[in-house]
């Protein structure tokens, strides 16, 4: 795991940036969908490699910008009320 750390576009915060610019904290970021599956589909990052080797400060960080970011989504257009997160690993 370390090894594929090095060259990790994600740990570094090289993606795309999304339709609210990139939304960043010190452990975590947001990042456009190349391939969105509807009109607001944006993707979280931790900034850690290794997702298990995240703490709790950490993880809850990377649960509540989603929030922000959906915050953001009724914002800008309130028919979008049922948020939606996919955990992938
Ligand atoms: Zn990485």
């Amino acid at each position: 795991m370390s090894e594929s750390s090095k060259d990790c576009d994600f740990c570094k915060g090289k993606t795309a940036t999304g339709i609210f610019g990139k939304m960043q904290t010190n452990y975590s970021y947001s990042s456009a969908n190349l391939f969105p599956m509807g009109e607001y589909h944006e993707l979280f990052f931790a900034r850690k490699h290794d997702f298990l080797k995240l703490d709790y400060v950490e993880f809850k960080d990377l649960m509540y910008m989603p929030i922000k970011w959906f915050e953001k989504v009724f914002q800008k257009n309130s028919n979008f009320k049922y948020p939606c997160k996919i955990f992938d690993l």
